[in-house]
């Protein structure tokens, strides 16, 4: 772990990103989300002829949304849950009591109807469902927002606030998983744009428990989940920096999304890490992006 603190405190002291006193929230500087802007210019210019109809939902969700994806189910250990004081005046003195005798403080707080997003889609589903049926053609969005999952950790590219920017894809089988494929092609040469040497390998999600065990294994042996891996502070444990997702009909049964013959439609999602790429950008490049190699800076500033 020693690389990833070294690569935290390089970061900071540069002001790239900003301590907030918790593991995995930062600040981020002008200059780092400069370089952010840059990249989803990129992915612009390699997506932004397919016709995505773009939204951009804030970084909290429906909880009614959130409690039917099964989130809790598969992945309990990252969720994060908007609780709030809903209590009366006396309820409000017992909760400054406590805080001020540095007592838990949280037994009034009440879960409230928002649940912040874990990942970029899970807004979207239920919301294309009401919309009714999806065109024989398929549909494409394009998605950005901060996510959280409590994974607190020293490693720079393992935050609990971070942007993913997708591209969601609705269809028949053969439509989404050409889909997936394209951007996989896509990514590479994205990457080597700008200079980062990758590889892509199967991956699975990280689901609970023992249960969770046959889950990942499941999604493995089918091929349904591809990363992306960029070497940042370690080359034996390399980053995953985008994630190439095929849900089969999992998500079209479980929202009802059918295609406009009745079929129940297959979906796929690509997502881009945008704080892991500008920290590859960083540790590959150098932390000063004046000194980063031409072709590089061409690429993301023209
Ligand atoms: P990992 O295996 O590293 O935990 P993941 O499989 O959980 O990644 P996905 O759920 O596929 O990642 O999320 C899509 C993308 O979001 C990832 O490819 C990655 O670039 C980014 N991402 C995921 N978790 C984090 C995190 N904690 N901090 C920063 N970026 C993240
Ligand atoms: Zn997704
Ligand atoms: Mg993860």
């Amino acid at each position: 772990m020693t690389n990833q603190t070294n690569f935290l405190d390089r970061l900071f002291d540069a002001g790239l990103l900003i301590d907030t006193g918790v593991d995995g929230l930062y600040g981020r500087s002008g200059q780092f989300e400069d370089v952010i802007i840059a990249f989803e210019r990129l992915i612009d210019r390699f997506g932004g002829a397919d016709g995505a109809e773009a939204i951009r939902f804030p970084p909290g969700m429906n909880r009614a949304y959130f409690e039917t994806s099964g989130y809790m189910k598969s992945f309990p250990q990252l969720a994060g849950t908007v609780h709030s004081f809903c209590g009366n005046e006396l309820d409000h003195m017992s909760l400054l009591k406590c805080m001020d005798a540095d007592e838990d403080w949280s037994k009034e707080q009440k879960i409230t109807d928002i649940v912040l997003t874990p990942a970029a889609c899970y807004p979207l589903y239920p919301t294309i469902a009401k919309r009714g049926a999806i065109a024989a053609s398929g549909a494409l969005f394009d998605l950005q927002s901060y996510c959280f999952r409590h994974e607190p950790s020293k490693d720079p590219a393992r935050q609990q606030l971070f942007r993913m920017r997708e591209y969601v894809c609705m269809g028949t089988q053969d439509h989404v998983t050409d889909f997936r494929q394209t951007w996989m092609d896509r990514g590479l040469k994205m990457m080597e744009e700008v200079g980062l040497t990758v590889e892509i390998d199967v991956a699975n999600d990280p689901f609970f428990g023992r249960a969770g065990k046959m889950l990942a294994n499941n999604q493995r042996d089918q091929n349904l989940k591809f990363e992306l891996l960029i070497p940042i502070t370690s080359t034996s444990n390399p980053t995953a920096c985008m994630s190439f997702n095929y849900h089969q009909d999992a998500f079209g049964a479980k929202w009802g999304l059918n295609l406009e013959d009745g079929a129940v439609a297959h979906t796929a999602c690509v997502g881009f890490g945008l704080e892991r790429i500008a920290l590859a950008l960083f540790h590959h490049h150098g932390l000063d992006v004046k000194t980063w190699p031409e072709q590089v800076r061409k690429a993301l500033w023209g």
